[in-house]
């Protein structure tokens, strides 16, 4: 039987020299993969009684909702700025080179939501660990992150040490 990891393609040097993309398309064109994928990632968390699911723009937004729809809970993006048109809250954070911002509506978490955050991969954690900062801001507990695939070379996990972080696929 195949598993999971046998539907994500390599793409070397994409977007960039040196950058092997891992790329979730070829999971996500097959209706079989998607739902196990899917299964795995509701069964982890069916019982946390999360109020809100954050997608993190883009591929975040793939999973994010379908989550959302399973646990019955509400969605809630997290985009690049100057996407969201009503009042925000924004964290930066460091890229290899430079620093990058996502933003979120101000009103998106209520005082004691209990929040999962998803994406599609965790690299080095910055992404993830800024989106973290903003629900906390906000007064949200982050109850889980989840992400489909884990680069366990790059350690994001420890910078989300405090954090209860679940991923499907290792590399
Ligand atoms: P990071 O903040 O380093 O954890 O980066 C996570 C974000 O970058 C995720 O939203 C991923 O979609 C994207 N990303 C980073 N590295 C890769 C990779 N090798 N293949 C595909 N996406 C990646």
């Amino acid at each position: 039987m195949k598993k999971l990891k046998d539907f994500i393609r390599d793409v070397p040097n994409f977007p960039k020299e040196g950058i092997i993309f891992k790329d979730i398309t070829t999971l996500l064109k097959n209706s079989e993969a998607l739902s196990m994928a899917i299964d795995q990632l509701y069964e982890r968390v069916k019982e946390m009684k999360i109020d809100k699911v954050i997608g993190i723009e883009s591929r975040g937004f793939i999973f994010a909702p379908i989550l959302s729809y399973k646990l019955k809970a509400g969605f809630v993006p997290v985009r690049k700025p100057g996407k969201l048109p009503a009042e925000i809250v924004s964290e930066s954070y460091e890229l290899e080179y430079g620093t990058d911002t996502l933003e979120m509506h101000k009103d998106a978490i209520k005082k004691g939501d209990k929040v999962l955050i998803a994406d599609d991969l965790i690299a080095t954690g910055g992404t993830a660990k800024a989106v973290c900062k903003m629900v906390e801001k906000m007064g949200g507990e982050v109850v889980a992150l989840e992400f489909l695939i884990e680069l366990e070379f790059l350690k994001g996990r420890e910078k989300l040490e405090n954090y209860n972080l679940i991923s499907l696929i290792k590399y």
